[in-house]
């Protein structure tokens, strides 16, 4: 069942950290550019972080060998629908979206063995009748959790659009102020472009920085005494 609200982790203890990233699996033919989900789930384990990746499904479909070694490393591989649609803009059209979460289990389901699917929507949308329509017309032998939201979002997304030489460190501060302010949370990262927009889709993902973005932070963060949990260790409120 998923919740008719958008699930966090306002609830963490103090200095308590969940890393998920959005919109890939992804790679690139290019070293240093674009998206590298599998270099990130790697640098994550060796650092002894269980992350979650909310994949979309249409990727699933194009890298399922990237999706299987990212299961191997331990992480926990979720739903971020099929085609990645604003689904409070489409349900508002009328659109049954259904086919979003059944498509998306139909390339997922070899990589999940546990009986529970986490969920995030696209752009965080999400209202009470979308929950109702999917509540009822999904048929699954998953359990699905969410919708799972986030507390920090230090928009990785702007600067790998941007041309600024210094986007990443600068996209590190932005991360790292937030993390300090808000002190314990789910953290919104993305290691690829989902976005509609193809111009833009394409752009953010080839300056794609996440790998280097997560090994500015996580020294700095292990230093100030964050600890790092796993989204299986938190316990939602409906
Ligand atoms: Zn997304």
């Amino acid at each position: 069942m998923l919740a008719d609200k958008i699930l966090n982790g306002s609830e963490l203890p103090e200095k308590t950290l969940c890393f998920t990233f959005d919109d890939g699996p992804g790679k690139s033919s290019s070293k240093n550019f674009g998206p590298h989900t599998l270099e990130v789930a790697r640098y994550l384990k060796e650092e002894e972080i269980v992350a979650t990746f909310f994949m979309v499904g249409k990727f699933v479909k194009s890298y399922p060998e990237v999706v299987r070694e990212v299961k191997k490393l331990g992480h926990i591989i979720g739903s971020h629908t099929y085609s990645h649609p604003d689904m409070n803009k489409e349900f508002n059209k009328g659109k049954n979206l259904v086919s979003e979460f059944t498509k998306t289990e139909k390339f997922l389901k070899k990589f999940i063995d546990e009986d529970t699917i986490y969920f995030r929507p696209p752009f965080g949308r999400w209202n009470i009748p979308l929950s109702e329509q999917i509540n009822n017309g999904l048929d699954s032998n998953f359990k699905y959790l969410g919708p799972i939201g986030w507390n920090i979002d230090g928009s990785d997304w702007y600067y790998w659009s941007s041309r600024d030489k210094d986007r990443t460190t600068k996209c590190a501060e932005n991360y790292l102020r937030l993390i300090k302010s808000e002190g314990k949370g789910i953290i919104l990262m993305h290691d690829s472009s989902a976005n509609r927009n193809f111009f833009w889709a394409f752009i953010r993902q080839r300056y794609n920085q996440s790998l280097e973005l997560l090994k500015i932070i996580i020294p700095v963060l292990k230093r100030d005494g964050y600890s790092f949990i796993s989204l299986k260790d938190i316990q939602f409120e409906y």
